[in-house]
């Protein structure tokens, strides 16, 4: 089910037991602000979530909330993870869903990052 975006952060969401180590993932990549790993239910070839490790419930949250070094942190990991998965040529994709129509399920922030195949037009209506 979707979530609201504007709800004050659960810290029993999925993500927030990922990164404490509660329940496993399979890590791509880890930094002060960020951590990296497969999804569990791949849309591609290449279906990476990137999460700050911050408690922020969403886009909105994070960028609303978050200090610069935070923001610069996380940007950065993004941007790392693909390039060190060798991404950038021929490319990948991004999203970050939002809120009930954005379909956001789990309420803290992460980017997807797809790849390995060519993704087609950026949303089928
Ligand atoms: P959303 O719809 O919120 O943008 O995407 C949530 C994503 O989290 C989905 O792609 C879903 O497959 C993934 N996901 C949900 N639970 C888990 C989990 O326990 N582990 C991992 N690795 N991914 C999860």
């Amino acid at each position: 089910m979707a979530v609201d975006a504007t709800k004050a952060y659960d810290d029993q969401n999925i993500f927030a037991k990922i990164l404490r180590g509660e329940i496993p993932n399979r890590t791509v990549y880890e930094d002060d602000f960020a951590l990296a790993f497969h999804d569990i239910n791949p849309q591609a070839p290449t279906h990476v979530l990137v999460i700050p490790k911050g408690p922020y419930v969403c886009w909105d949250d994070f960028s609303a909330k978050a200090d610069a070094a935070e923001i610069a942190g996380f940007v950065r990991a993004v941007g790392k993870v693909a390039r060190d998965l060798g991404l950038v040529v021929p490319g990948y994709r991004l999203l970050a869903n939002t809120g009930i129509n954005g379909h956001q399920e789990v309420p803290h922030l992460h980017v997807h990052l797809f790849a390995g195949q060519p993704l087609g037009p950026m949303l089928v209506r």
